[in-house]
């Protein structure tokens, strides 16, 4: 409310220099919490901005380093530069490279499968990237999650960032949903590696009890951005930005106008704590482990993918040898317990299996929902299999 009333539009430093001041330290305080290296800290040749979400995040990194790229290797090479990520990532990679103009051919989704819980492998990298290489194309470009959307997987950073440093790729890694859980001492090896990192991202709006839009970004190499995204108008001239001695997060992002969003990120950080929102995050990740026993104790259904944080990845098997059959059934169950209107889950595809996701991410939840959420989603496939039996 505070940030909206005060209506700030700080695109300069010179329009509100509390609100670029206050970005720089509450991002310093986040980078600092979650034990991300000193080259993100707005003190030395980094820093963090926030972006309005994920997506605007890998694309202002994306273009930074296309850029730089093509700075040296010629404008011309475009069509050269080779992007790689699992297909576990999420679209918003690709949305950035159709807005960066990455030709689509180059766009290297690497398959994940069950064999390494759905996260990127480096062997297939690397031979992806040397195979590339020796057919004449520029590998630009690296995307790991931690937490990818459809079951948290989490791309192994430390021997994927040797990897892209070993090539000279820019390497970003998208924590948006699983990064506030790295402010917990015990998940924080999750995203050991992240050293070797160019650029890294979480989305305070999705677990971090901050108000939507709030997607932090850090990058080691702040001019990266600022001399793929500056422009310099007249109208937009004035003392501070000409010495050089100010941030203008105009230059770190898509478009002019921001709002003053780091007063919602310091509000949260002062009103909680670190070791409230830690407990905050445990106990939804408590509440998922509660989740996934409960599914494990009926044998009608399965846990698919090992649950790492807030999320249960699980479906019906009653036909095994007939994966489509289950599939349909899965579909089903989900349609019916979402028509219910009293809970509300989601869907993803592994594998061509069907499965449900059970999350626990909502302020508010205690065992007590959870429980009741199983026995509905139990009832309704009680239904469904008597339904099929009759
Ligand atoms: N990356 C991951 C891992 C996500 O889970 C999501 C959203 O679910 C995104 C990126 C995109 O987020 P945004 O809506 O902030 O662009």
């Amino acid at each position: 409310m505070l940030s909206a009333g005060l209506n700030i539009v700080g695109f300069s430093w010179i329009t509100s220099p509390a609100a670029t001041e206050l970005e720089m330290i509450v991002l310093d305080w986040l980078s600092k919490l979650l034990k991300l290296p000193d080259e993100f800290l707005s003190t030395g040749q980094g820093g963090g901005v926030i972006q309005g979400t994920a997506s605007e995040a890998v694309l202002v990194v994306l273009l930074a380093a296309r850029d730089k790229f093509l700075h040296r290797v010629g404008k011309n090479a475009l069509n050269k530069l080779v992007v790689y990520a699992s297909d576990q990532t999420h679209s918003a990679l690709q949305k950035a490279c159709q807005i960066g103009g990455i030709y689509p051919e180059n766009c290297r989704m690497l398959k994940a499968d069950a064999s390494t819980n759905y996260a990127l492998s480096p062997d297939a990298l690397t031979e992806a990237i040397s195979h590339d290489i020796s057919n004449g194309l520029i590998p630009f470009f690296l995307c790991a999650t931690v937490g990818t959307t459809s079951s948290t997987a989490i791309d192994p950073l430390l021997l994927l960032g040797r990897i892209a440093k070993e090539n000279g790729l820019w390497f970003h890694v998208d924590a948006a949903y699983a990064g506030s859980a790295c402010i917990c001492p015990e998940y924080r090896p999750y995203i050991n590696g992240v050293e070797e990192a160019d650029s890294f991202n979480m989305n305070a709006h999705k677990w971090f009890l901050t108000n939507f839009d709030c997607s932090a970004l850090w990058v080691k190499d702040r001019n990266a951005l600022v001399q793929s995204l500056s422009t310099n108008p007249e109208f937009l001239k004035n003392k501070a930005s000409q010495t050089n001695m100010v941030v203008d997060y105009k230059d770190w992002q898509i478009p002019l106008g921001r709002r003053f969003r780091s007063l919602k990120l310091w509000m949260v950080l002062r009103l909680y704590g670190s070791q409230n929102l830690q407990d905050y995050i445990r106990s939804h990740i408590n509440l998922a482990k509660h989740f996934e026993g409960l599914v494990a104790q009926d044998p009608r259904f399965e846990v698919v993918t090992p649950r790492l944080f807030a999320l249960v990845c699980f479906r019906l098997v009653p036909f095994q040898s007939d994966l489509d059959l289950a599939n349909k059934l899965n579909h089903e169950l989900l349609d019916a317990v979402n028509s219910t209107g009293k809970i509300f889950i989601s869907h993803t595809a592994l594998s061509g299996k069907y499965i449900l996701r059970f999350a626990v991410g909502a302020p508010m939840t205690e065992e007590r929902h959870v429980n009741e959420a199983w026995k509905l989603i139990q009832g309704q496939a009680s239904l469904l299999l008597d339904s099929l039996s009759t």
